[in-house]
């Protein structure tokens, strides 16, 4: 295993932005893990996981420690419709073949970039269906034990976009992920975008292969590439607001799309923003929203990661003072 000095990190985010590492390493199994872990030990250094770098941004300060990028492949069919895969797999390729058996679970997901190590991070979640649904376990090693554990799905703390995971980042080195998947296919009606598109195409088909489809094109036309755009995706969660406060710009915004949890009402961030005049918004530092989905940060051309937070800024201030509701990033600032 090499370990590399002084390393560019804008690379390994799918933002484009952020400072060198101290030091970075790619891990293909448990032994590399073991490797660097004792090396950051004896140099004191802190380290962190990362897959594809879609879902976080580094400052540009950079990682004053060990990057770990985690690249650890294969799938094992455990029988059952189960899967044990490796962390540094890709979620979309796992996706596809999961699809091709004719299996369900996981066709909603299509597309979403990254590696399957990512998935319970934030518990990945699209069109009706998250990845607590299907995952059975995860294999870990946890740095503050120095030993792999087994961390049951019910042990995982799993809720919208968070996880015990993410809110222990650096505890737990994922290295496999273990899925069960269905062969009872979905049943209608589904996640409103993705039902529409279904009507609207007259698609009755509802196996894996033609949710996987039509999941594609209602993305597609969504959401910027961000092979080809730099972005994280959607940028903020959708927030959680009391039922006085639900009410309150109901009054003012009928329309307001909002959705009955047990903890309130979830609101749509994409909504705030677009009320606040930030769709196909370019402001002059290099930073602007998606023409088609204001909750995705696009970097048009800025050069830091000083840029992309003071955009943040501006979009959160503008949110709180119209509705006062604070918007919380969904990428990791790392
Ligand atoms: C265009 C676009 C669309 C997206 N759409 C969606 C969507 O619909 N739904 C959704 O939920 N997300 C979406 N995302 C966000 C992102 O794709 C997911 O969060 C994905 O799981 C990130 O995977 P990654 O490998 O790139 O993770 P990274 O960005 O590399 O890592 C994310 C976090 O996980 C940690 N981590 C990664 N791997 C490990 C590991 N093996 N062990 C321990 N910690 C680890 C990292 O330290 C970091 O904190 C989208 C992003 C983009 C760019």
């Amino acid at each position: 295993m090499n370990i590399l000095k002084d390393q560019n990190l804008a690379k390994y985010s799918s933002m484009g932005l952020g400072g060198d590492a101290k030091y970075l390493s790619e891990i293909k199994n448990l032994e590399d893990i073991e490797e660097a872990v004792s090396f950051a030990e004896e140099h004191d250094l802190k380290t962190i996981m990362i897959g594809g770098g879609n879902n976080l941004i580094f400052s540009d300060k950079g990682y004053d420690g060990l990057v770990m990028i985690n690249d650890i492949k294969g799938i094992s069919d455990l029988g059952d419709n189960t899967f044990k895969v490796g962390a540094g797999e890709d979620w979309d390729e796992f996706v596809k073949f999961t699809v091709d058996k004719n299996l369900s679970g996981i066709e909603c997901l299509s597309k979403i970039p990254g590696k399957m190590g990512s998935a319970p991070i934030q518990n990945i979640g699209a069109y009706g269906q998250e990845i607590k649904d299907t995952l059975t376990e995860v294999e870990v090693f946890n740095t503050e034990e120095n030993k792999v554990e087994i961390i049951k799905n019910y042990e995982s703390e799993f809720s919208y976009r968070n996880s015990i995971f993410k809110k222990n980042i650096g505890k737990y080195l994922i290295l496999t992920i273990t899925v069960k998947l269905n062969t009872e296919y979905i049943k209608p009606p589904l996640y409103e975008s993705l039902q529409k598109y279904m009507d609207e195409n007259n698609i009755s088909d509802y196996s894996p292969a033609s949710i996987r489809r039509a999941v594609i094109s209602v993305r597609m036309a969504k959401l910027p590439d961000p092979k080809e755009i730099k972005n994280c995706g959607s940028f903020f969660i959708n927030p959680i607001i009391s039922e006085e406060l639900q009410q309150e710009i109901i009054r003012e915004y009928p329309d307001m799309p909002n959705w009955k949890q047990e903890n309130g009402y979830k609101i749509s961030a994409a909504w705030l923003l677009d009320k606040c005049g930030f769709k196909d918004f370019h402001y002059d530092n290099g930073m602007a929203t998606w023409k088609n989905q204001p909750l995705v940060v696009v970097n048009e051309h800025a050069k830091t990661t000083s840029d992309l937070l003071e955009f943040r800024d501006i979009l959160t201030d503008s949110v709180k003072n119209k509705f006062g509701i604070e918007l919380k990033m969904e990428p990791v600032l790392i």
